[in-house]
């Protein structure tokens, strides 16, 4: 819209006419004058209405699209250090009439809607400056993990999203009609993203993954986004660990930087990043948690939730100054076919998880790059190598050593913001009952 200004652009423009378009976000009414409180992406401004703009919106409701033409002048504020201003409506004209009453009222300044409530109404609640803000926030960790992996001179790879078999030979897939044939659904981009290994040496890529589980925890959508990582030419894991690390500083400070009126209206303060995040073994954060957390996993081959919660939230902060966790060496039994065994003991794994504030973001590792070793990992693993075909074409034809791993969107927005389930995180969440809106 030409010479439209924005809500946030007002301050500089007082005495001055201006033209801005919004939704009416609330309406005062004074019985001969008004206020509408009018939104647009930048925020929201009173707008000073005459008796007869007042009564034509008095016949409208809330969210009607309208279009302003006034001076700007200033008001007194509450906070006195803040320059405040309103607009003193000339011309007003609606370019969106809306008759229906909103299902919820947006203009609070807490929606306080139960999670089903909150995403049925998604097409409004979305509107709530709190809800815009945390996929604002979102955003701007996708901006950072991309400026980082461009600045490393990685390239990104667009992933596909049908495939004929399930990537990871798993069972809990989504079957979709492919003209006839049955083809599944992505589970991960895994083995596409160690084909590029090849060519690119470093790749990245925000891919989309499904999994038909049956979740009932706040930690898991059937249809969510992954952070795709994958380096060649590693001399080890710390390698592919420090590139995790690097990114998730930059998503945190590009957040900073760019977000800080959203954090702002969330209360939020963003984990204590340390100087270098922990690194320890599977066995050190389980001895760990029986030591200074008092419960025993110890005989366990992986981290509880609660133990990954006190492991991110206290220990982490406690020790290093530091909401981020790498939990390295976990066992063959609990990793996938193309993660690499420890040569010094084959019944452990070069993988590691990163746990972050609350629950586990990240999983990655070390790959297996040789041919003969990968038939070997599949068999152990009662996998038929016959079904790997175009996957083991690579392992033919040399793939250098390499690692990489999975970062996923949803979680880490969840516990950099504190959210009680992932599917506030999500803008629109998809699980066993819900595929709507
Ligand atoms: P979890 O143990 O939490 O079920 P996973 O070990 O199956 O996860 P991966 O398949 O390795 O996870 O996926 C990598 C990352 O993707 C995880 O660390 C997590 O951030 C995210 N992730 C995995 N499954 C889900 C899901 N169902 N919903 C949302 N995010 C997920």
């Amino acid at each position: 819209m030409k010479d439209r200004i924005y809500v946030n652009e007002l301050p500089q423009h007082v005495g001055q006419k201006v033209t801005v378009a919004g939704w009416l976000h609330n309406l005062r009414d004074h019985k001969n004058f008004g206020f509408a409180m009018l939104r647009d992406k930048t925020g929201i401004e009173q707008v000073v209405l005459n008796a007869e703009q007042l009564e034509q919106l008095r016949a409208l409701q809330l969210e009607s699209v309208l279009k302003f033409t006034g001076t700007v002048v200033e008001r007194k504020a509450k906070d006195p250090s803040v320059k405040a201003v309103e607009i003193q409506a000339e011309t007003m004209e609606v370019l969106s009439p809306v008759t229906t009453v909103a299902p919820v009222e947006i203009s609070k300044t807490d929606l306080d809607l139960n999670l089903d409530t909150l995403i049925d109404n998604r097409v409004v609640t979305l509107r709530h400056p709190k809800q815009r803000a945390i996929f604002r926030i979102q955003a701007a960790l996708v901006h950072g993990y991309r400026s980082y992996m461009s600045k490393q001179g990685f390239t990104e790879i667009f992933f596909p999203i049908l495939a004929g078999a399930a990537s990871e030979g798993g069972s809990e897939f989504f079957k979709v009609d492919y003209y006839g044939r049955e083809a599944t659904l992505s589970q991960s981009a895994q083995l596409y993203k160690q084909i590029t290994m090849g060519v690119y040496e470093g790749v990245y890529g925000l891919s989309y993954s499904f999994r038909a589980e049956k979740f009932g925890t706040s930690r898991h959508l059937t249809e969510f986004n992954q952070f795709e990582f994958e380096v060649g030419f590693v001399d080890g894991m710390d390698e592919v660990m420090d590139h995790a690390e690097a990114a998730i500083r930059e998503m945190l400070t590009t957040v900073e930087k760019t977000c800080e009126l959203e954090l702002k209206l969330l209360s939020v303060t963003l984990p204590p990043v340390g100087k270098r995040f922990p690194r320890v073994t599977l066995k050190e954060a389980l001895e760990a948690y029986k030591v200074e957390g008092g419960v025993d996993e110890t005989h366990e081959p992986d981290l509880s939730p609660a133990a990954e919660r006190w492991l991110s939230t206290t220990w982490g902060p406690k020790h290093h100054d530091c909401g981020f966790v790498f939990v390295t060496d976990y066992p063959a039994t609990k990793r996938p076919f193309y993660v690499k065994l420890d040569p010094a003991d084959p019944s452990n794994t070069l993988s590691f998880d990163l746990v972050g504030f609350g629950s586990e973001i990240i999983s990655g590792g070390l790959r297996v790059n040789k041919y003969e070793e990968q038939i070997e990992r599949l068999k152990a693993k009662g996998l038929n190598p016959d079904q790997f075909e175009d996957y083991l074409m690579m392992h033919k034809f040399g793939i250098p050593p390499e690692g990489g791993f999975g970062m996923g969107l949803q979680r880490l927005t969840q516990n950099v913001l504190g959210l009680a389930n992932i599917k506030e995180a999500t803008i629109f969440p998809r699980d066993v009952q819900r595929l709507r809106p």
